[in-house]
């Protein structure tokens, strides 16, 4: 083949490196994706916005539970675990190019794949959500009611109205609380740490493995 003909049989370079995205230009061609990958590319930056949004959520959940808004806490619940796990993937298990694609949204951008990937290739497996405190309610696995309760589907309903038929006490015999703050806490405090050492010059392979330490604890 010819040194032409081969130019031209040559396949446009991808506008984008992540495997099954259909992009045709780069997804910085868009100007808020490129506004936030820009700001993200500061780890304190990106770390502080997700503490702020965590803080939001759960204290929203909070009065939610307090006034019985059943529904409001529970489609809630998914948010608390994007957020932490989708920036865990940003600063140390996306692959280089693959950044820009992930702020995009665009498509394929599985949440159960970048919770996996997290969970296994950096915090084996300690970071797995493991409530069992939900499961006595018909929530199934983490990751269905995780599913389920951010899309508010029809098994969300009904045990919004199980959750609503039972007495306040009987609220907290089946849902144990206590954990879920629990669980919602670490990931605050976790993301004040990381960005804490991000924002006085820690280099990411020191933050890395603070981060793996403390999901061992
Ligand atoms: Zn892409």
């Amino acid at each position: 083949m010819t040194a032409k003909k081969k130019l031209a049989n040559a396949k446009p370079a991808p506008a984008c490196p992540v495997k099954g995205c259909k992009a045709k230009t780069p997804h910085t061609a868009d100007p808020v994706v490129k506004s936030l990958v820009d700001q993200f590319n500061r780890a304190d930056k990106l770390l502080y916005w997700v503490l702020s949004s965590l803080t939001e959520i759960r204290n929203s959940i909070i009065d939610d539970v307090e006034h019985r808004r059943h529904f409001a806490w529970i489609t809630r619940l998914r948010q608390v675990e994007e957020l932490y796990y989708r920036a865990l993937y940003l600063l140390f298990v996306a692959p280089g190019g693959a950044v820009p694609h992930v702020i995009s949204c665009d498509p394929p951008n599985s949440f159960t794949q970048i919770y996996d990937e997290v969970n296994q290739k950096l915090l084996q497996n300690g970071g797995a959500f493991t409530s069992q405190s939900l499961h006595g309610a018909g929530f199934g696995t983490p990751m269905e009611w995780l599913h389920g309760s951010g899309h508010a589907d029809y098994k969300t309903m009904r045990i919004v109205s199980f959750l609503q038929a039972a007495g306040s006490d009987r609220v907290r015999n089946i849902v144990q609380f206590e954990e879920v703050f629990r669980h919602i806490d670490a990931h605050i405090r976790r993301t004040g740490q990381m960005r804490e050492m991000f924002a006085t010059g820690r280099k990411k392979k020191d933050v890395r493995k603070k981060i793996i330490q403390l999901h061992q604890q």
